[in-house]
C-alpha cells in the first residue's frame, strides 16, 4: 500500500499514513491536534531511485558535507 502525506488544515502538523489507493482520509485525526479533515499532500513516492537522486542533488550543493 502506498503511504499517503497530509497536513493538517488547523495546526498544519504534517503527518504520513498507509492507506488503500481508494480509502476515505477525511476521519484521520492529526496526531498533534486532533483535527479531522487534513490536506491530502501530493505524494512523493520514495523508492530508492528517488533518495539516491537527492543524494546527489546534495552533493553538488554541499559537497563539503560528503568530504
Ligand atoms: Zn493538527
Amino acid at each position: 500500500m502506498p503511504i499517503y502525506e497530509f497536513e493538517c488544515t488547523k495546526c498544519t502538523h504534517a503527518y504520513e499514513r498507509v492507506m488503500k489507493i481508494d480509502e476515505p482520509y477525511d476521519d484521520l485525526e492529526c496526531p498533534s491536534c486532533g483535527a479531522t479533515k487534513p490536506k491530502k499532500l501530493v505524494t512523493a513516492f520514495r523508492t530508492n531511485a528517488w533518495s539516491s537522486f537527492l543524494d546527489g542533488m546534495e552533493r553538488k550543493v554541499s559537497p563539503e558535507k560528503f568530504k
